[in-house]
């Protein structure tokens, strides 16, 4: 079973991701982890996206495609993905759907979480604010000028990718401003009943 999540930074996408993954086995699949990642290593990947997602814009669509396929070819993405950040755009869509449909599978459900603007800013900020009391470092799109800037393409590329989805009666659309339990209770009503 594939799920694709959808929200603006700070809407709980990750949150949700993990109460799935436990629930059903899956495996959570963040591009922006993943990304980092391959900054962390030093990778020559790592190095080629760094001034972009530090910019806040969004990495090519090549790269993101070519990174999720060779990810889901390994073991632990078996029993199915749990899709955080990705796809972005109609082409990564369009690729997603090709690599499911190859392995005989496809996307069970698409939830986009919705946050008002000023809260996404409080719960980033508070982000960064813990990050901080931790010692660990403030992720750089984690500025507020580069969190604006994310917010405004999240708007961009949700109002091309949630119609897609939705023209195919995929798309669960829930406030993301209400408990977390709750808005694990609503996508679980919604998945089909087959694991
Ligand atoms: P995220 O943590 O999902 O907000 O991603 C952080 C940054 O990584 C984004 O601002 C982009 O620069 C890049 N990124 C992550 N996922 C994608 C994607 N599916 N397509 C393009 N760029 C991405």
């Amino acid at each position: 079973m594939n799920i694709i999540l959808m929200g603006p930074p700070g809407a709980g996408k990750g949150t949700q991701a993990k109460i799935l993954e436990e629930k059903y086995g899956l495996k959570q699949l963040s591009t922006g982890d993943m990304l980092r990642a391959e900054r962390a290593a030093g990778t020559e990947l790592g190095t080629r996206v760094q001034a972009i997602m530090d910019a806040g814009d969004l990495v090519s669509d090549d790269i993101i495609i070519e990174m999720i396929e060779k990810r889901m070819n390994e073991k632990d993405c078996a029993n199915g993905v749990i899709f955080d950040g990705f796809p972005r755009t109609i082409p990564q869509a369009d690729a997603l759907g090709l690599m499911l449909k190859a392995k005989g599978t496809g996307i069970a459900l698409v939830v986009d979480l919705a946050v008002d603007e000023n809260i996404l800013f409080e719960r980033v900020e508070k982000r960064a604010a813990e990050a901080v009391a931790a010692g660990q470092p403030v992720r750089n799109d984690d500025k507020p000028e580069v969190v604006t800037r994310r917010i405004r393409e999240y708007k961009t590329y949700t109002a091309e990718v949630s119609p897609y989805y939705e023209s195919r009666g995929l798309l669960l659309r829930l406030d993301g401003m209400q408990p977390i339990d709750l808005i694990a209770s609503r996508i679980q009503a919604a998945l089909p009943a087959k694991k």
